[in-house]
């Protein structure tokens, strides 16, 4: 069986990452959707929140598990039994990035591969920050991610708390 870890913050998840993982489904027979847990960055949804948004999200997915992880991909890649990991692409900014993690990661563990997919027409302008940002501000986010995110993230910007 052919498995992958999908890494990410998903704070939150939305429509450009469940593309991805709709996408990786054809290329994996199971995804690991695993939440980098980073004590360093600031996140609007916890760890546990975020776990409980996307498991709702990609319900309707048998051969998807959510999961966390602590410290370096590579390790939690080993614990897992895979050596594949899916990352999405937007743009040439995402591009510099994803390129040294993916050499790094190899450098780390040489069996280590990484599969990148090119973002779809629709979705490569979105991302987990802008639209944290604009649902602060009071903006219809409805269009960009899963309709249960939507609704947690009105209620959490009325609420106006963070972790
Ligand atoms: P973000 O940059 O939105 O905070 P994450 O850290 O959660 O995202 O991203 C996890 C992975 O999903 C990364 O490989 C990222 O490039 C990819 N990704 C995020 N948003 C999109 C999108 N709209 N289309 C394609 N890939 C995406």
């Amino acid at each position: 069986m052919r498995h992958a870890i999908y890494p990410g913050s998903f704070d939150p998840i939305t429509n450009g990452h469940l593309a991805i993982v709709e996408r990786g489904l054809r290329l994996f027979d199971k995804l690991i959707v695993a939440i980098a847990r980073n004590p360093r960055k600031q996140s609007l949804f916890s760890v546990e929140e975020r776990k409980e948004i996307i498991s709702e999200a990609l319900d309707q997915h048998a051969r998807v598990e959510v999961d966390a992880f602590d410290g370096l991909l590579v390790d939690y890649c080993k614990r897992r039994g895979t050596h594949m990991v899916l990352r999405g692409l937007r743009a040439v900014s995402d591009f510099e990035y994803e390129f040294q993690m993916a050499n790094m990661n190899r450098k780390l563990d040489p069996g280590f591969d990484t599969v990148f997919l090119m973002t779809g027409e629709d979705h490569f302008y979105i991302s987990s920050q802008f639209v944290r940002e604009v649902a602060t501000f009071g903006g219809d986010v409805s269009c960009l991610v899963p309709p249960g995110v939507s609704k947690r993230l009105i209620e959490k910007c009325k609420k106006g708390d963070g972790t």
